[in-house]
């Protein structure tokens, strides 16, 4: 154990990465030069500290003394989203060595602390990792077969089907499958016969993707880090990249050395704060009225795009008429706490400096009104300046996890399958049995009645009120019995003292992951029995597609054989299929056909072959463009990504030695939509709706997805506005035979196409010729050319409003800007809204707990820290939860820094009593007088008390701490119930 603790508990953290990126793109060179002479320092991490130094002198010594070949395997980073590629050599089996890829365009070279310390996850018999399936037994854990597990969990599966049907089971997966898991996940959901499945995605960017989704088309980040290097402001309201997206800041840092204009807007002054030109400090909550005061002085200064809007925007002038009416700065002050002067600033900024970006990650996400009014405000703002659908020019939108984007895209989703296919639509279903090799009336039957195969599921931030709930509420037949925790960290989610009041009362928790997580803690604590562990293996010890935040999909290399008795998540999903009858389906065998082969895995047994899957994703997911995503293009790209432009990502030119592939023209990864099939050769789309580009060269225009008119107006692109060279020069609709007829484009389909084109549109034809005529003959994009809305008519606010959050520290505003009204049944539960807001008031919550309560990530830790926490490089450098509190707070409590606090919020104990966690007072002006922060990465204590005893023995992470979550309290998104865990109330006090 390495672990050195720090004197009082807080740690020397200020500026270092700050330090070591402004040093390093001070100089000006070329960019292999500055990478091969400052290689080490940043390659293997100066912004992250001296851990790899370490790392690489270990197995540099070993590697000396042992003569065996070393393979060099090339894979990336499996925590954040930004896609850093690394080097992993191998010798005799073992990972002893890695670097980062110097040659990437994603990270030019450079890690993280996490990055650079991730060959210890695992690699060793004191890693914490679970190392063979365990189950509680008397209260104990206690060591089994794999064989016991697996027939155990599957008859225990099948006996509460049989009793409470389908629905009873939920399945959280994870945002750390690769693409391929992912959608098989999806599919082993589906055959099973619920749609109660869900992922990270929902507590993180679930708002988002609906927010911007119902704005423009395609509820992903519009264009890529590297692009920042076009923009000429960036605006980063409610990310701190410099700590939850590390490596994304090369491309921010050097943006703003070429003249970029940076701006941040947080409640707290973070480390991306510190690079900023301008700093506005935002009361927490107030996001809506930040942005509409900044738009309000774009329109009264007539600084917004007319043109644009003109021909790309539908309703801006409604939008205007309300902003001029009702964010006036008075009352934008009133709000926000931000001055007229300050706003008009900005304001001014991002007017006199496009094309630009906003920016944002889960500062946006977590509010009650985040899709209708954070995310969409944020839109409206990119839309008045023009600067959607522009190269340097944007909205992006970080995403959490190494693969959060790619299995939102194709994954374990309650409310669509694969592709964004709605579950609502019955077509969908037909859609996805043809592409599985499934038959339809088989699968209808594994559900418990067609009404429910069409209803969105339960989602993994209510799933605690599905087991509570009074089962009249619910709109399912059963309270959930069940539970598969299939790589997910209980404290990321808030309410943590009613989650485990779940966890007790359930008949069946089965937790898999490579680390048992504090769920199986947190089980232990409350029960006796029915609590199974199945080690599953990391992304490290299997191969398969991720994709980053920017889209590009990228391919890893498998590193090491399963360690331990880990077996890969996409073999235990067969597994598990073969015991509860479903496995023949999981593979598409009928009919003398099977999509996906068989191969050999660990220690000789089957598991379905990876590739194979990603070609199935290919056949059916048309709506985003994961169709042209072959294995071989993107494993060519793995091998030749020194032939990618780093400012463009595009390839100039190139053969891949190993197969002959051309790269010439192809954007690295292949960022979706990469229409048609692979050897349509499309390029993929680094800026998403760019009319500047023809389509084959990564152009588009906004979607065709809310119909062609609205009372009168039509919604379709103006005369003029299309890609570069298409066909059609206006606005029309998405691409069906009906219209490929009438355009007299018919006859462009091979014969073959015909047949299978007939009575098909674009996203489900599967012989894909819709979308070659459109595209590559016709240079269109297949989704129609329509306008974005600056008015969501089928919202609850169709223009953004703001709303107090549930808790707040303003009654008067509360009463001015109340929440909505509680929701009867949305995602089959209910949801309460303004009642949760009133009791609050009455009960004088912001009096008895005066404090804003935020949240956020730190750069050594991810999501719930589990992996992090138990890495001993990384424990090392966050040794304690902590607190970050203004010094006049502070010493009006007594508290010093360093000190042990009691932090309690409006959370209660079962027995009523408020929830409280014990943290270290980091004592700090980087936050107001009225709010504190803590990092959410922590887990292992429980209001105050170490958990680890209930830990099984060798595998409780090296940290432990106080999870914030366990306190944050009720409050959720109207439209996609996102936890609102961005603003709360608390009170500190000594401990
Ligand atoms: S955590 Fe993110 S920024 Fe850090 S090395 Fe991994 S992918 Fe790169």
């Amino acid at each position: 154990m390495l672990l050195t603790r720090k004197a009082n508990g807080s740690v020397a953290r200020e500026g270092r990465l700050a330090r070591a990126l402004s040093g390093v793109l001070a100089k000006t060179m070329d960019r292999r030069a500055f990478l091969r002479r400052s290689g080490v320092a940043l390659g293997a991490s100066a912004v992250a500290s001296q851990l790899p130094f370490r790392i690489i002198g270990e197995a540099e010594a070993q590697e000396k003394k042992v003569a065996a070949k070393v393979e060099v395997k090339r894979t990336v980073c499996t925590y954040c989203s930004v896609g850093c590629a690394i080097d992993a050599h191998v010798q005799n089996g073992v990972w002893i060595r890695q670097e980062p890829v110097f040659d990437s365009p994603i990270n030019l070279g450079a890690h993280c602390a996490k990055g650079a310390a991730t060959r210890d996850q695992g690699i060793t018999h004191d890693s914490r990792r679970l190392k063979y399936p365990m189950k509680l037994e008397g209260g104990k854990w206690k060591r089994i077969s794999w064989d016991q597990a697996l027939d155990e969990v599957s008859k225990r599966l099948l006996k509460i089907r049989e009793e409470s049907g389908p629905d009873a089971l939920m399945v959280v997966g994870s945002s750390k499958y690769s693409n391929e898991q992912a959608f098989l996940l999806r599919k082993w959901v589906s055959l099973w016969g619920t749609n109660n499945t869900d992922h990270q995605a929902r507590i993180c960017h679930s708002s988002t993707v609906a927010g911007v989704a119902q704005t423009w088309g395609y509820g992903a980040m519009t264009n890529s880090y590297n692009d920042e290097l076009n923009s000429k402001s960036l605006f980063f309201l409610g990310s701190n990249a410099a700590e939850a997206h590390p490596v994304s800041m090369l491309h921010t840092l050097h943006a703003r050395e070429n003249g970029c204009k940076v701006i941040v807007a947080d409640p707290r002054y973070t480390r991306t704060a510190a690079k900023a030109d301008i700093y506005v400090r935002h009361r927490s909550g107030s996001d809506v009225a930040l942005l509409m005061g900044i738009l309000h002085h774009i329109f009264k200064n007539g600084w917004e795009d007319k043109e644009y809007i003109r021909t790309r925007v539908y309703g801006m002038e409604q939008v205007k008429e309300e902003v001029l009416k009702k964010w006036t700065p008075d009352k934008v002050t009133e709000v926000t706490g931000v001055s007229e002067a300050e706003v008009f600033q900005v304001a001014k900024t991002l007017a006199e400096n496009r094309p630009g970006m906003i920016v944002w990650a889960m500062g946006q996400t977590q509010h009650n009104n985040a899709t209708t009014g954070v995310i969409r405000a944020s839109c409206l703002l990119e839309l008045a300046l023009g600067n959607v659908g522009r190269r340097g020019g944007g909205a992006n939108i970080y995403r959490g996890h190494d693969n959060v984007q790619g299995a939102t895209d194709v994954g374990p989703n309650p409310d669509n399958l694969p592709g964004y296919y709605p579950v609502a639509v019955p077509g969908s279903w037909a859609h996805w049995a043809r592409v599985w090799n499934v038959d339809l009336e088989w699968l209808k039957k594994r559900f418990a009645s067609e009404a429910m195969m069409t209803k969105p599921g339960i989602t993994v931030s209510r799933w605690i009120d599905a087991v509570l709930e009074k089962n009249e509420n619910i709109d399912q037949d059963p309270n959930l019995r069940a539970m598969i925790y299939w790589g997910h960290s209980p404290n990321s989610q808030t309410r943590g003292s009613d989650m485990l009041e779940a966890m007790k009362k359930l008949d069946l928790m089965v937790v898999v992951n490579p680390y048992p997580s504090a769920t199986a803690a947190m089980c232990a604590m409350v029960r006796k029995d029915g609590v199974y562990l199945l080690p599953s293996t990391t992304q490290y010890e299997s191969s398969g597609s991720c994709t980053a935040s920017n889209r590009s999909v990228q391919w890893r290399e498998k590193v090491m054989e399963p360690l331990f008795e880990s077996r890969t998540d996409h073999m235990i999903m067969y597994q598990l299929a073969q015991k509860l009858g479903f496995a023949d389906q999981l593979l598409g065998k009928k009919d003398g056909k099977q999509n996906i082969r068989l191969v050999k895995g660990k220690g000789g047994m089957d598991e379905p072959d990876v590739e194979d899957i990603l070609r199935e994703i290919n056949r059916g997911v048309w709506t985003i463009g994961y169709s042209g995503i072959s294995p071989e293009r993107i494993q060519a790209h793995m091998r030749n990504m020194h032939l990618f432009d780093a400012r463009t990502l595009r390839c100039k030119g190139g053969k891949d030695a190993k197969t002959g592939y051309d790269l010439t023209g192809d954007y690295f990864g292949l960022p979706w939509p990469c229409w048609g099939k692979p050897e349509m050769k499309h390029p993929g789309t680094p800026n998403l709706y760019d009319t500047s580009l023809p389509v084959m060269e990564g152009g588009g225009n906004f979607r065709a997805l809310f119909g062609v008119e609205r009372d009168g107006v039509s919604l379709l692109a103006e005369d003029g506005s299309h890609p570069k060279g298409a066909d059609i020069t206006t606005g029309h609709p998405p691409f069906d035979h009906v219209l490929l007829k009438k355009l007299g484009w018919w006859d462009e389909l091979t014969e073959e196409e015909k047949k299978e084109a007939e009575g098909k549109n674009w996203a489900n034809d599967l012989s894909g010729g819709i979308i070659r005529v459109a595209t590559k003959v016709h240079g269109c994009m297949p989704f129609g050319n329509a306008k974005a809305r600056a008015v969501v008519w089928n919202f609850p606010d169709p223009i953004p409003q703001h709303r107090e959050p549930l808790y707040s520290p303003r009654p008067d505003l509360v009463e001015k800007y109340p929440t909505y009204d509680d929701v009867k049944t949305l995602w089959r539960l209910p949801v309460r809204f303004k009642s949760e807001q009133q009791k609050a008031v009455k009960e004088e919550m912001h009096k008895k707990f005066p404090l804003i309560l935020t949240s956020g990530r730190l750069v050594e830790l991810q999501g719930g820290g589990e992996e992090q926490r138990s890495n001993r490089w990384l424990a090392e450098l966050q040794q304690e939860n902590f607190v970050e509190i203004n010094p006049k707070t502070a010493a009006a409590r007594g508290v010093r820094n360093g000190e042990y606090v009691w932090v309690s919020t409006p959370q209660r104990n079962p027995d009523g009593s408020f929830v409280r966690i014990k943290v270290r007072a980091r004592v700090t002006e980087g936050v107001g007088p009225d709010t504190v922060f803590i990092p959410f990465h922590f887990s292992g204590w429980w209001q105050g008390r170490d958990m680890l005893a209930f830990y099984p023995e060798g595998t409780e992470p090296r940290v432990r701490g106080d999870a914030v979550n366990t306190a944050i309290p009720y409050g959720y998104d109207r439209i996609t119930v996102i936890q609102e865990s961005k603003t709360t109330l608390c009170q500190v006090e000594r401990a």
